[in-house]
């Protein structure tokens, strides 16, 4: 897959950024299906490291003590058909990085300025390798500046709640709506009003207000970004 002027060694990297619960990983999987290529959730990693912090009994909200785990810690994460598999340690967690404590923690441990500079090394470390939908809070900002295609969406909370509750198999009702809610709005505020790589579109990217529009409607929206951007056939 080239882009029509290529570049050596230069890999396609479509830039997925959005608030917590807006459908980012439907659709950075579903574009990474129809192109053949991997998709990276970054927000597995900031889950993984968090994970290994509340695992070791670390204040997450202590960068000085997060600085130590970073020093020795390997996270590896896998791309696999139609999700993916994250190891701590060479230890298999994914089935771990779901948990309202991990989530919790994974916000926490976001705001430090050397847990996102370790985040941004590995991740480039794959970008620069592969051809990916990366998705998260800074990719089209921060970790990929240069990415071919930046998409920023969004949601009413009203939505992502909505969606955030399927997507973990959470069966409604009124106090468990309130409750994700009051998580997916306190984690979005923690995001955004962090100082290093808050959550914010890049000033290039395609913003995509998601709230009346299906996955698939989106997925073609991103893909006629891609179709625009680089060559696919
Ligand atoms: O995307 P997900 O909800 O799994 O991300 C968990 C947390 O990791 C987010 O709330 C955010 O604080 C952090 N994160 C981040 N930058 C990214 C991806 C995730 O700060 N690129």
């Amino acid at each position: 897959m080239k882009k029509t002027v290529p570049r050596i060694g230069e890999h396609l990297v479509v830039a997925i950024d959005g608030p917590a619960g807006v459908g980012k990983t439907t659709v950075a999987g579903a574009v990474a299906d129809k192109l053949s290529i991997y998709h990276i959730d970054t927000g597995a990693m900031y889950r993984a490291l968090a994970l290994k912090a509340i695992d070791e009994g670390i204040d997450c909200l202590r960068e000085d003590s997060l600085d130590e785990i970073i020093e020795d810690v390997v996270i590896e994460y896998i791309p696999q058909r139609g999700g993916y598999k994250v190891l701590v340690d060479s230890v298999d967690v994914t089935d771990r990085l779901r948990t309202p404590e991990v989530t919790r923690a994974s916000s926490d441990i976001a705001v430090h300025r050397s847990v996102r500079e370790f985040m941004v090394s590995l991740q480039r470390g794959i970008g620069e390798r592969y051809d990916i939908t990366m998705e998260g809070r800074d990719i089209g900002t921060v970790v990929f500046p240069n990415a071919q295609v930046k998409i920023f969406l969004t949601a009413s909370s009203i939505e992502r709640t909505r969606r955030r509750m399927i997507q973990d198999n959470i069966s409604y009702n009124p106090t468990e709506f309130l409750r994700v809610m009051n998580e997916i709005e306190a984690r979005d505020l923690n995001d955004s009003q962090r100082i290093f790589a808050p959550l914010r579109p890049a000033s290039d990217a395609k913003i995509i207000d998601t709230t009346c529009l299906t996955a698939s409607e989106v997925v073609e929206i991103v893909m006629e970004e891609v179709r625009r951007n680089w060559d696919t056939s």
